[in-house]
């Protein structure tokens, strides 16, 4: 898929969220599996998840190169209009985030990155814009995680090349 430049840094930083997210559920597990929040200023991204322990350095590293393979694999990034009801019986609350989409949000706009194997990378109720692809992304790099432990919240920064 043809793209890089195209695309503004900020949409390439927030989809590189899903993909980060994703490795972080895989080396994590599904106690991993609340965002908190999410925040991005141009190439700079930051990931919160609710989490109960600073993860190790090799964990760190491990997510780091599980991420950057996906954006290697260069997964689609489908994003599937869906009405609400029919999306939580078909996927369940992976979808949702800490914070709920509001009541009256009758149709959900899904995100969803399958890996090569049609395994779900990730899957989330996101409204914002993406690339179409996991390689227009480029290069994640992990800086170092900051753990708050009286939220029991993990904040996972990065940048993208
Ligand atoms: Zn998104």
């Amino acid at each position: 898929m043809v793209c890089s430049s195209e695309y503004p840094v900020e949409i390439r930083t927030h989809t590189a969220l899903h993909v980060v997210k994703g490795a972080v559920v895989r080396v994590l597990g599904e106690e991993a599996k609340w965002t908190a929040s999410t925040y991005v200023s141009g190439s700079h991204g930051r990931l919160t998840v609710r989490f109960n322990r600073k993860p190790s350095p090799d964990e760190i590293a491990l997510i780091e190169r599980l991420a950057n393979e996906a954006v290697e694999k260069d997964l689609p990034v489908e994003v599937i209009h869906m009405d609400r009801g029919e999306a939580e019986k078909r996927f369940g609350d992976i979808i949702y985030d800490l914070f709920p989409v509001p009541e009256e949000v009758k149709t959900l706009q899904i995100v969803l990155i399958r890996d090569t194997d049609g395994s779900i990378w990730n899957i989330n109720a996101c409204n914002k814009e993406h690339t179409a692809s996991t390689k227009c992304i480029g290069r994640i790099r992990l800086g170092k995680p900051r753990f708050r432990r009286s939220k029991q919240l993990l904040e996972i920064p990065f940048d993208i090349e």
